[in-house]
């Protein structure tokens, strides 16, 4: 962790907050000097996603990084699709996109853009780097291209095609384009230099053919610009002036540069270019993040769907309980920097922690009940009693719910022969229910295996909560069954056992958690039956939990634990 802060002010659902504290890195530094040395008036920056998958926690630190800039320095962030590649591409996931991108607080609105609305201008280009005697059409094999590129010690081998006619290339890049060619008949290349020691700029291709309809120019082009080529002059045709990527692109900025400084030189771009900064990607601990793996845990079943709460993909989080101001509070407090990161799982649950401490409503929820029976209160008998929605904010009001002869308590809240320093409920001992009375331990009931099925309890009339009666040391939550409702809830653990499950000797998968899932039948008070999709609370001493956005629909009551109230997790 490279620093922290923190968003002081609690942000409208929705809508993210002006960052208070927002910690100086070095790309902050860059736009600073570029601000005032009038370089640039304003910043302009973009979230590229490509539409071939989920969005997941890494995702959300770029765009984090992206809308959070330019909402700090008063600039714009675009979203762009960066849809070049119309074999893996789909709608869903651009809907889903545009879905998380919105739901973490970066209303994109008119700022929406697509490469492939720029396809015409793209061609248009590679034609004007023919005609200059910069690119060429080269019809080896994709095997023959490979073969002749040389390695990181030895040059690269030209192409037999390297020197063809400005007029054959324009000619064969026509026919390519009008679908006369099948696909892997031709590239096209840029001339640059074979013999770099920088492999990206060994005559890369720029235009490949494929024969492949595209989910938004559907038919019209069998021809498909390539990521390098398309990303730099995107960034430029959008005005963009800091485009911030992954470090993993560090050797392909000289060929972004390469190509955005011919355009400019023949009046093709204004200048000046836009700046490609790289930042370190985020990794986090107890997860994989390559999106062919996320793809086939959602394929094979190992997870249940995009969504599931256990994944940390964005839509994942959010129906786990996850909420933007956590995320964008984790994605500030991971910072930037130029060294390879690994950012604790630990971390992220923290950073929700932190933010619904101030903000959750509290509530009672028994999540392993067992029976207790107050012998002394009158049967058909009950009384109200509350508690503050949120116990540092008293304008939030009470919630209340009824104390009776039957009540329900969390299993491990009684110890028959208890342990030293167990200051909870023994056999002929007392604790107080909170906002309720103390009760004592007369006598239990097991079945014929053994497990307590019932504790037999008396209640001390003269000790009602905010009475100003004695007190016990040790005070416990629970649900009455008069008022308290039923409820499935699910708890999560992380989903891989170990913290980097592709650095193993086997395969990732092997690493899976067994126990990632626990279903339990709870008891919850009243408050919590009225409870929304999307809201948040804390089961006092159980965590913090939200109802479940899927199962919850169909008027059932689910509610998925987010996070455990302290950081008590350890490998199993
Ligand atoms: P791929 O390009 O292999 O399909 P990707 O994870 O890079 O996968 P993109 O859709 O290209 O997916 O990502 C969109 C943006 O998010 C890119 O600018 C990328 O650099 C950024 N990004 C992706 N993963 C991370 C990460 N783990 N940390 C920070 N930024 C990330
Ligand atoms: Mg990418």
């Amino acid at each position: 962790m490279s620093s922290a802060s923190t968003d002081a002010t609690p942000p409208t659902r929705g809508e993210a907050p002006k960052s208070a504290a927002s910690v100086s890195n070095f790309i902050r530094q860059i736009i600073d000097a570029d601000l005032a040395s009038g370089k640039h008036q304003g910043i302009v920056t973009r979230f590229p996603p490509e539409p071939n998958g989920y969005l997941h926690i890494g995702h959300a630190k770029s765009i984090c990084l992206n809308f959070g800039l330019a909402r700090d320095y008063g600039g714009v962030c675009h979203l762009r699709f960066d849809d070049t590649n119309p074999v893996k591409e789909e709608v869903e996931y651009e809907e889903s996109i545009k879905e998380m991108v919105e739901w973490l607080g970066f209303p994109f609105r008119d700022k929406l853009f697509y490469a492939s609305d720029y396809f015409d201008t793209l061609y248009a280009f590679a034609e004007h780097f023919i005609e200059r005697g910069l690119a060429y059409v080269d019809s080896q094999s994709g095997d023959e291209i490979r073969a002749r590129r040389g390695t990181l010690t030895e040059p690269g081998i030209d192409s037999p095609y390297r020197n063809r006619s400005v007029e054959e290339s324009l000619h064969l890049f026509d026919e390519m384009k009008r679908g006369l060619h099948a696909d892997g008949a031709h590239v096209l290349r840029l001339k640059i230099d074979m013999a770099s020691p920088n492999m990206n700029l060994r005559d890369p291709a720029i235009y490949r053919i494929r024969h492949v309809e595209h989910h938004r120019t559907g038919n019209r082009w069998c021809v498909y610009p390539l990521y390098d080529y398309t990303h730099c002059i995107s960034d430029a045709l959008e005005r963009i002036t800091h485009s911030l990527c992954t470090l993993e692109f560090e050797a392909h900025r000289p060929l972004y540069d390469w190509v955005l400084e011919r355009l400019v030189e023949s009046g093709k771009l204004p200048a000046p270019n836009p700046q490609q900064i790289e930042f370190a990607r985020l990794n986090l601990s107890y997860t994989v993040m390559s999106k062919r793996k996320l793809l086939e845990l959602v394929e094979r079943g190992y997870v249940d769907g995009w969504d599931d709460p256990r994944f940390w993909t964005l839509a994942g989080l959010r129906r786990r309980g996850y909420t933007p101001a956590s995320i964008r509070l984790f994605a500030e407090r991971a910072g930037v920097s130029k060294a390879h990161q690994w950012i604790d799982m630990g971390d992220l649950e923290r950073a929700l922690r932190d933010d619904l401490d101030a903000v959750a409503a509290r509530a009672m929820a028994v999540l392993d009940p067992i029976r207790v029976v107050i012998e002394n209160y009158p049967e058909g008998h009950s009384e109200e009693c509350s508690a503050p929605v949120h116990p540092h904010d008293e304008s939030r009001g009470r919630r209340s719910f009824r104390f009776c002869r039957e009540v329900f308590i969390e299993r491990d809240d009684f110890m028959e022969h208890p342990v030293k320093g167990f200051f909870r409920l023994v056999p002929g001992g007392e604790v107080r229910l909170r906002y309720a009375y103390i009760i004592k331990c007369e006598r239990i009931e097991k079945d014929a295996a053994g497990n307590i099925t019932t504790i037999y309890a008396t209640y001390d009339p003269a000790t009602k909560s905010g009475t100003g009666g004695r007190n016990v040391k040790g005070a416990i939550h629970w649900v009455g069954r008069i008022d308290g409702v039923e409820a499935e809830v699910r708890l999560y653990d992380r989903l891989f056992q170990v913290e980097n499950p592709d650095a193993g000797e086997g395969d990732y998968k092997d690493y899976l958690n067994p126990n990632s899932l626990t279903i339990v039948r709870a008891w919850l008070e009243p408050s919590l039956a009225k409870a929304e999709v999307g809201q948040s609370f804390q089961f006092e001493r159980n965590g913090y939990f939200t109802p479940d956005c899927k199962l919850s629909a169909a008027g059932a009551l689910v509610f998925n634990r987010a996070v455990t109230l302290k950081d008590g997790w350890k490998p199993a």
